[in-house]
């Protein structure tokens, strides 16, 4: 019998598989390792990952993403009440008042499901969960070979992870053979999906001046705009240079067209970046560890790719970035091991 990982992310899922001796991350069906956490529902069929995401905007309110929050709340809770306007479907209140998704009639049997129960759709046997700090601590104690002995000062490492979604901390200390968390620390609401939706915000009032289009009347248009963005914020982890941002026949046969630098995407999003270090702080507190006990500092997750985000975590540790564990592919693969 084949165990696999699996981190189930706000945007992307790995998976990953122990096998002969090792772990290995699977590709799906498109031979790529990240499967977008989408799920799409046509008249006659349902697709998932790459094959959804592609219908995020011609059937945008049947293709459903971002939803990993929603899981066990309540259809009246703030959060769930909060992020509703801002959804391209609609969320509906089930009858034990959990939150459900509207999506095509003769699937109101999905509707009333929860995803986790889409595992046992699809036939997977749910062994165990575990949240994303142990995945991703165990990830780095399997490879490294020269952990200090059980009776040595144990090597405390920061494991720093900053999702789609949100945004977690940890410090744990390792011996060979043995890994305890000392703490862990969290914002739950920070992560890439801020970056994108102050670039949303920027370009939405940047257009309603320059072109007079009320791009929030449009959901197609603002899933575009959002698309754009969340490229433009990757390019703009790679480039301090001016890029720009182009889109055709945007809203009313209009093409629109602006640009955006570094300095200017780091100054919309200074709110954001300003939350980073408030949990850095707290774990350490925590661990009651000073700066001179870490070993090393380990990034996980997409949306520590942004510079800015780099930058703070460096001069809070006073420490340059290690970069031993695969950023995408950590949770899953430490998932994977537990199992094995
Ligand atoms: P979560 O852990 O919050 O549930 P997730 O595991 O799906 O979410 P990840 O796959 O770790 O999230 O990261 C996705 C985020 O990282 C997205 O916001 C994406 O735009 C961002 N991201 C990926 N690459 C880059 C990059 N080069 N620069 C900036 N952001 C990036
Ligand atoms: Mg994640």
């Amino acid at each position: 019998m084949s165990v696999v990982g699996i981190d189930l992310g706000f945007q992307n899922c790995y998976i990953a598989v122990a096998r002969s001796g090792g772990i290995e991350t699977i590709a799906n069906e498109y031979s790529d390792r990240c499967t977008p956490a989408c799920v799409s529902l046509a008249s006659k069929n349902r697709m998932i990952g790459n094959a959804a995401k592609s219908q995020i905007i011609t059937n945008f309110k049947n293709t459903v993403h971002g939803f990993k929050k929603f899981h066990g709340r309540a259809f009246d809770d703030p959060f769930v009440q909060a992020e509703k306007p801002k959804l391209p479907y609609s969320l509906h209140k089930l009858v034990n008042g959990s939150t459900g998704i509207k999506v095509p009639s003769f699937f109101t049997d999905a509707e009333r499901r929860s995803v986790f129960d889409a595992t046992q759709i699809a036939g997977l046997n749910c062994l165990r969960l575990i949240n994303d700090t142990t995945a991703v601590a165990l990830a780095y104690g399997i490879y490294k070979q020269d952990l200090p002995t059980p009776e040595e000062r144990p090597r405390n490492v920061v494991f720093v992870d900053m999702g789609h979604s949100s945004f977690q901390v940890s410090i744990t200390a390792f011996n060979k053979g043995k890994l305890k968390v000392l703490a862990t620390a969290f914002d739950p609401y920070l992560g890439g999906r801020n970056f994108d939706e102050a670039l949303v915000d920027y370009f939405c009032e940047e257009f309603k001046g320059k072109y007079k289009l009320n791009v929030r009347d449009n959901p197609r248009a603002l899933l575009r705009l959002h698309q754009e963005c969340e490229k433009l914020k990757k390019l703009m982890s790679a480039n301090s240079s001016d890029l720009p941002l182009n889109i055709e026949c945007f809203m009313n046969d209009i093409d629109v067209s602006s640009r955006m630098n570094r300095g200017q995407f780091e100054e919309t999003c200074a709110q954001y970046l300003m939350r980073v270090e408030v949990p850095l702080k707290t774990v350490l507190e925590q661990s009651k560890l000073s700066r001179d006990d870490i070993y090393a500092v380990e990034l996980v997750g997409g949306a520590t790719r942004i510079p800015a985000i780099k930058e703070r975590i460096t001069k809070f540790f006073c420490k340059d970035i290690s970069t031993t564990l695969n950023a995408d592919e950590a949770v899953a693969r430490g998932c994977a091991l537990q199992c094995a």
